[in-house]
């Protein structure tokens, strides 16, 4: 049964409440404090733009768990696919005998992802394991073992995407050794690169490329089309497919990485194709099936089918309750017209955020698209990072009731991922007390 919530901010309690006071002390004791968590509020249920919280407060969420539920919490058609499916069977191992839901899953995935070519797919849990294995079938493609990733990027936590992912603090910080082979190049960040149009700025980071690794041993670039924690930083038109042009002619496999960028999430169903870009791999995650573990390495066949028999796989991959509810996602995504609301919200958005900058010259710079757009914060006058007021603003945000994320490699950017489920009255509200929280900080 799905929970009914009321579309409205509720402040019953202060935020914290008294309940997810408790409940904190209780994490404290029993949760290992490497896991932190951006608000002190536990959750008792979501649906459409709201999370209600243990103590009966309705807030606003404009993060979507970290842009993973694009379709909303809870979603209806997600609801109904997973209870029929964990009523029939909750897991076999794909590996061991296999079921439809796992093949459709990647059907869905070839037809929805750019480029007409011949594909094939294979199911994960998290986004870093997807990356982990695109990684291995462009390395059995090629038999070359170099990696090149970006400044700024984030490809998860585990050992090879560390070494991938480029911001110490967090992510990195104590616990290398890291994966070698891994290279880092210039990203396009035209808020901080002077200007650099795209083909130039790809002129720098292929030139580091090419000098530092050699086409000769570099199996895959992988980038993220925007990029996420990094600080939705958005290439300058032309960087993507300068790149991806280049690693073309020179047998390197260009892996998109659309953990955060796909499925809907910046107006259309990925982020590569407002740039044209037809990537070899890309690998999703997040917003694919509606908050439960999936993830996937699509691309052209004759790659994925390079590593032999056996190479691939995992316990849980492309479990059949997560295959359920991204095949319900996917579902939700098309008959409800999300893209177009994607490009809906961005339009009320970016309104409301230029309202803002015309009176605040704090805000540096507002960037993103779709349902995916940040501000860069900054100290007046200059391009200087203001981390600081930047976690004041989250935090005021919080206090009354708006769940917004922060994030970017000097932890000034405030970034917004709203459901795409929330309505414009509800947006408006919490772009309200977003603005408010900016005249207060
Ligand atoms: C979140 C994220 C990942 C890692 O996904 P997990 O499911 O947390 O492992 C990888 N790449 C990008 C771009 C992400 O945003």
């Amino acid at each position: 049964m799905t929970v009914i919530l009321e579309q409205a901010r509720r402040l019953i309690t202060e935020i914290p409440g008294p309940r997810s006071r408790e409940l904190m002390a209780r994490k404290h004791s029993a949760v290992a404090a490497g896991v932190g968590t951006t608000m002190p509020v536990f959750v008792e249920a979501a649906s459409g733009g709201v999370v209600r919280d243990v103590d009966g407060n309705i807030l606003i969420d404009l993060g979507s768990g970290i842009a993973v539920t694009t379709v909303g919490n809870s979603a209806p058609r997600v609801v109904d696919a997973v209870s029929e499916q964990v009523a029939a069977f909750t897991h076999t191992c794909f590996m061991v005998t296999p079921y439809e839901s796992y093949v459709a899953v990647c059907e869905a995935l070839a037809r929805l992802t750019p480029g007409d070519h011949d594909k094939r797919s294979a199911l994960f849990n998290s986004g870093a394991e997807a990356v982990e294995n695109a990684v291995k079938i462009a390395r059995a493609h090629t038999r070359r073992s170099a990696v090149v990733a970006f400044d700024h990027a984030y490809h998860g936590r585990t050992n090879l995407t560390m070494a991938m992912t480029a911001k110490s603090m967090p992510y990195k910080s104590g616990f290398g050794p890291f994966a070698s082979e891994v290279y880092r190049a210039p990203m396009s960040y035209p808020y901080r690169d002077g200007g650099l149009d795209g083909p130039a700025a790809a002129q720098r980071a292929l030139s580091v490329i090419d000098k530092q690794v050699g086409a000769a041993n570099l199996a895959a670039v992988v980038i993220e089309p925007i990029q996420g924690e990094g600080g939705f930083i958005v290439p300058a038109p032309g960087f993507l497919a300068a790149i991806a042009d280049w690693c073309t002619d020179n047998g390197v496999v260009f892996i998109a990485d659309e953990v955060q960028s796909g499925f809907a999430r910046t107006a259309t169903m990925f982020a590569c194709e407002h740039e044209g870009v037809v990537p070899d791999l890309i690998v999703t995650a997040k917003g694919i099936a509606g908050g439960l573990p999936l993830s996937a390495v699509t691309g052209r066949a004759e790659m994925m089918d390079a590593p032999h028999v056996g190479g691939l796989g995992g316990t849980y991959g492309g479990n059949p309750i997560a295959c359920a509810a991204a095949l319900a996602t996917i579902e939700t995504i098309e008959s409800d017209g999300l893209i177009d609301r994607a490009r809906a919200i961005e339009s009320v958005i970016l309104a409301r955020l230029h309202a803002l900058a015309a009176t605040d010259d704090r805000i540096g710079d507002i960037r993103g698209r779709g349902a995916m757009i940040a501000v860069e914060i900054v100290h007046s006058g200059t391009d200087t990072p203001d981390p600081e007021r930047t976690k004041a603003i989250a935090m005021t945000a919080h206090a009354a009731g708006v769940i917004v994320l922060t994030c970017g490699t000097y932890g000034n950017v405030l970034r917004l991922l709203p459901p795409l489920s929330i309505s414009d009255e509800l947006l408006h509200e919490g772009l309200d007390v977003l603005a408010e929280a900016f005249a207060a900080s």
